[in-house]
């Protein structure tokens, strides 16, 4: 987030470097129940985005002393793979990824029923396979999936876009030259049913008209994103069903 580059994110006809307009998403796919192991799990692209999660749970909660005797908790462990991203990565946790695994969890509690599992956990792995910004939006979109995949009770699924500012412009979903070289990048995710956002961040600049054009954009986007989260469940179970393999 430099906003300083001589490249031009979107020219005069208001069309972005990957060929969109400015209220389009990237192409986005969505797999439910890719993992055999795992108790759930979901595959997404957005853009060259690549995302994996896997859940297990809910079960006895380790180390214990993080048990609560009132409900669940989430445990979250976003990464991103050594070969995700063009630069050198080193493999391993870094402040960032402890950073989006916390706020991750965060907007998953809101959904989770975790009063029902006491002294339990819910381990959510989010593995960045691919990079291109956007990936904690990703990740999450992938991580709710994967959470009902596993037959974990929810108040819903919750998907996550990220929205912004680049060449002046307010722009969904970023891709990387936006991100690195816009004004501004704000990720948000919500709750589809009621609209209550789950988690919104900010880097950069924008004027308050700017944010609200991109936050309406990227709640619009949120319910078109999760049509395609509920459809990949769908497709999941009916596929499921057809086999007699109901209790997968
Ligand atoms: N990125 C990278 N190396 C890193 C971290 C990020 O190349 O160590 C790239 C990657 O493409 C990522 C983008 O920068 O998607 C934006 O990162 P940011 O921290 O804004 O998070 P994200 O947009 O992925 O949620």
């Amino acid at each position: 987030m430099s906003g300083q580059s001589d490249l031009e994110l979107v020219n005069k006809k208001g069309i972005r470097l990957d060929g969109r307009k400015a209220g389009e998403l990237r192409n986005i796919k969505i797999e439910a129940g890719v993992l055999e192991n795992a108790d759930g799990s979901a595959y997404v692209e957005i853009g060259k985005n690549k995302v994996r999660a896997a859940v297990y749970g809910p079960r006895e909660c380790h180390p214990r002393h993080l048990q609560d005797p009132t409900k669940a908790i989430i445990q979250c462990k976003y990464n991103m793979m050594a070969f995700s991203v063009s630069d050198r990565k080193r493999p391993g946790p870094d402040r960032r990824s402890v950073e989006i695994s916390k706020i991750i969890a965060e907007a998953l509690e809101a959904v989770v029923l975790t009063e029902l599992y006491p002294r339990a956990s819910i381990d959510v792995y989010i593995e960045i396979l691919q990079a291109n910004a956007g990936t904690r939006c990703a990740g999450l979109t992938a991580a709710s999936v994967a959470l009902a995949d596993a037959g974990i009770p929810m108040k819903d699924i919750i998907p996550a876009v990220a929205v912004g500012k680049a060449d002046g412009k307010v722009l969904l979903d970023l891709n990387k030259e936006e991100d690195n070289f816009g004004q501004a990048d704000v990720p948000l995710a919500l709750i589809p049913k009621t609209n209550e956002i789950v988690l919104l961040q900010m880097d950069g600049n924008m004027t308050r008209d700017e944010f609200d054009k991109a936050i309406e954009m990227g709640v619009a986007a949120c319910h078109e994103i999760y049509e395609l989260q509920k459809d990949a469940l769908r497709r999941r179970y009916s596929a499921a069903l057809k086999d007699g393999d109901s209790n997968e």
